[in-house]
């Protein structure tokens, strides 16, 4: 028989994990409700054209991480590479745009996104994004909000070592002074740029910037700085952003050299990294983001500013790992008898109707087998039912923790479970 394996780049998610996951997930949550925004649910896949048009077609993304596909119909199909795109889409065609006391329009998501890269550690072909998008303000207050919030999700969820790093990449107008720049500092050095560089050169030079390749990093180390080419208008932007951060008390550093990898941000730009061990050493990114004005135009619709970021869950969860979430099971109950275990499905949909835990046999074990089990799942109480319990209308229940152990009235059970409990937990 031929046995099968997950595709490459993927991960099974199991039972042990999954609570952390829940557990980031319901954090998520509850931060970004305390911050207002809500959640939108976009397709996991677009027309391709959704991310080509707004990522940009010199990104690595679009240019070699899609996955694409024609469906049936002979129409154009992407994978969703990350969350920001579908997300507008989704805000101009169902014109989320609407009346003005309704903005900043702000929206959270989670869930999978896909990218063809080779799979490492961090890094993997279906990966997870926890992001949010606010729409509608050109305030620098929302930036800095924005990044307020990201530090704040990351906090509560125990992230250590973190560093604050940001950047801006001013107006178009801005964007058109640097580019000649750029341009002009790179071209002689053009020979000794990677492949991939020698056509950014010509296609999108900025991505030059981000370049993995040691040789060309060097080169752009003494390349001209962004923010000397700011307007004045976008570099008061900036300057506001900052002073918002720092009486915020959020430490930031600036890396005028930072670039994001898709085409559509301007003005702030930011990553949140951590050095922490798990990474390996070095600085890893965890969440990144900044603003996108523009965007929403790029995709036919009006003009919109916009301001987001997207946090890695796979990153995250290396600085997790070895956090215990796992709830503790209330109640396991022991059924000795084929009477007793009818009574035993009973009184456990009893308990759990009054919102408790509870487990019990189901492979015809024997009484020793079940108290096993019950310490196996590290049962904080264990209730027996045998023939005698049945007559009576009891049942035994014990603290595992302390060894009290008392005979109820299964009536008492049902009725009142909380209070029962209180009574084995009382010393
Ligand atoms: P990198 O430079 O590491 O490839 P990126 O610029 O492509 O990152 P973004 O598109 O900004 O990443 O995505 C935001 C975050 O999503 C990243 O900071 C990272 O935490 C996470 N991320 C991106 N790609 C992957 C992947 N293939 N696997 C796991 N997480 C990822
Ligand atoms: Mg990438």
């Amino acid at each position: 028989m031929t046995t099968y394996q997950r595709p490459k780049g993927t991960a099974d998610i199991l039972p042990g994990t999954s609570e952390l996951w829940q557990y980031v997930e319901a954090n998520a949550r509850k931060v970004f409700d305390e911050y207002r925004y809500r959640e939108i649910r976009t397709p996991i896949f677009e027309s391709s054209d959704v991310f080509s048009r707004t990522s940009g077609e010199t990104s690595d993304v679009v240019s070699k991480e899609m996955y694409v596909f024609k469906d049936k119909g002979d129409r154009m199909m992407a994978l969703r590479p990350e969350g920001t795109a579908g997300v507008v889409r989704a805000y101009i065609e169902n014109k989320l745009y609407g009346p003005e006391f309704a903005k900043p329009y702000k929206v959270y998501y989670m869930g999978p996104m896909f990218r063809y890269e080779r799979p490492q550690s961090g890094r993997q072909r279906q990966f997870h994004q926890i992001g949010v998008e606010a729409f509608g303000s050109n305030s620098p207050a929302l930036d800095a909000e924005t990044i307020a919030l990201g530090r704040d999700l990351l906090n509560s969820l125990g992230a250590k070592s973190l560093k604050i790093v940001i950047n801006s990449l001013g107006d178009p107008e801005s964007r058109v002074a640097f580019h000649k720049a750029l341009v002009d500092y790179l071209t002689p050095f053009k020979d000794e740029l990677s492949d991939d560089s020698k056509i950014r050169l010509e296609k999108n030079p900025l991505r030059i910037l981000d370049s993995k390749d040691r040789h060309d990093q060097e080169i752009v180390k003494n390349a001209p700085s962004i923010l000397d080419y700011l307007t004045p208008s976008a570099a008061e932007h900036f300057a506001k952003v900052k002073e918002l951060l720092e009486a915020l008390d959020i430490p930031y550093v600036v890396d005028s050299t930072m670039v994001r990898g898709l085409d559509y941000y301007n003005h702030t730009i930011f990553e949140v990294m951590s050095d922490d061990p798990a990474f390996g050493g070095g600085f890893t990114t965890i969440l990144a983001g900044g603003r996108y004005n523009g965007l929403a135009e790029e995709l036919g619709g009006p003009q919109t500013p916009g301001v987001g970021f997207a946090m890695g869950v796979e990153r995250l969860m290396l600085l997790l790992e070895g956090k215990e979430v796992q709830q503790q099971l209330s109640t396991y109950i022991v059924a000795i008898g084929a009477d007793a275990q009818v009574a035993a499905l009973k009184l456990a949909a009893k308990i759990r109707h009054q919102g408790f835990t509870v487990d019990m046999d189901f492979m015809d074990r024997k009484p020793k087998g079940q108290f096993k089990s019950a310490n196996r799942e590290n049962a904080e109480l264990v209730i027996t039912i045998g023939d005698q319990e049945l007559e009576n209308g009891t049942v035994q229940i014990k603290n595992m923790a302390s060894g009290k152990q008392l005979e109820i009235k299964q009536t008492d059970v049902n009725d009142d479970y909380a209070a029962v409990r209180k009574q084995l937990l009382a010393d």
